[in-house]
């Protein structure tokens, strides 16, 4: 058993980014004559996304970006959200916005996604910026795979050769995670397999992989005996679990069962504090991006 591990600090990744991105932001803006600025949009009173949003805005202060929250009650209908959007879209003062999901049910966050103007897609969701990742052209990289590259590439993970496991397949994720590993560049070169809920045997799956990416959305369910002494492992699961002990009543976990894994790991992204802080981070180079 491997005895010491390598904690992937995503808040200092995200700091060292950060960094980077303040000192860009100030030729940026003498050229515009005004801060790059972000909006996010927020529909209605949800914690989780409350806190994300707000940790959104508070990064944007960090590197000198303007930012914007606009706040809408979880009754708004379809249309008007669109209208937000096209609002959002014909300002030229925001260089980029994100809808914060998951949205109200009786809203089709498909719809809003093609709504958003791809040149200001900074969360990197649109088809047209999807499309362009996966044909290997300029765009915006979706934020929460973008932060995970940058991780891997802060700490020097080698990744060209390796075989890379990613477990779920979502679209703002799973899938384009997928993609970014298996691209030819650095970090990527990786022999990917994709792995979901109809893949049959998973932890005979999971235990090949030297770099094992989990965002299936379910706590702690990634235990010791599914992973190979000596990976790396990337949890990108975020869950707020009871917990009395502590004041607010609950603890954040995520997708891999960190006490069993890490022991067994040569590197392990903890939950809070790894991929959450360098989502943000590539969001803000989004919007770096956008800006210029
Ligand atoms: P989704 O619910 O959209 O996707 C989950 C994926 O996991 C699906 O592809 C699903 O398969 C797969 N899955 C579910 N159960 C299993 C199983 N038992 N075995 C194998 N695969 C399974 O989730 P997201 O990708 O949006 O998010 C995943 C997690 O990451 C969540 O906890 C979310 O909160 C967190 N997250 C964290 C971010 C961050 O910044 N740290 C950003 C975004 C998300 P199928 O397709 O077959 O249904």
């Amino acid at each position: 058993m491997a005895e010491t591990y390598q904690l992937l600090d995503g808040k200092k990744a995200a700091e060292a980014l950060r960094e980077e991105i303040a000192h860009a932001t100030v030729g940026v803006k003498e050229k515009l004559g005004r801060a790059p600025h972000l909006a996010a949009v927020l529909v209605g009173e949800d914690g989780a996304s409350k806190t994300y949003v707000g940790s959104k805005v508070k990064a944007c202060a960090k590197v000198g970006f303007r930012s914007t929250l606009v706040k809408k009650p979880a009754d708004i209908t379809e249309a008007e959200l669109l209208d937000v959007v096209a609002q959002l879209n014909a300002d030229p003062e925001v260089d980029g916005f994100i809808v914060q999901l998951p949205l109200p049910k009786h809203i089709n966050e498909q719809k809003i996604t093609l709504a958003i103007d791809p040149k200001k897609d900074v969360d990197g969701f649109h088809p047209m910026n999807l499309g362009r990742m996966v044909i290997g052209l300029p765009g915006y990289l979706p934020a929460t795979p973008n932060g995970i590259v940058e991780m891997l590439r802060f700490y020097g993970i080698a990744t060209s050769g390796k075989h890379c496991v990613v477990v779920g397949r979502s679209t703002i994720v799973g899938s384009p995670m997928s993609i970014l590993m298996s691209r030819n560049a650095d970090p990527g070169n990786c022999t990917v397999t994709l792995a979901h809920s109809r893949t049959v045997d998973l932890p005979s799956i999971t235990r090949q992989a030297d770099i094992l990416i989990v965002a299936i959305g379910k706590p702690g369910f990634v235990t010791a005996d599914m992973v190979k002494e000596g990976a790396v492992v990337v949890d990108v699961g975020i869950h707020r679990v009871a917990d009395k002990s502590r004041s607010k009543g609950y603890r954040i976990v995520g997708d891999v069962d960190f006490a069993s894994v890490a022991p067994k790991c040569t590197a392990i992204t903890p939950v809070p504090g790894g991929v959450g802080p360098m989502t943000v981070a590539s969001l803000l180079l989004n919007t770096l991006k956008a800006a210029r």
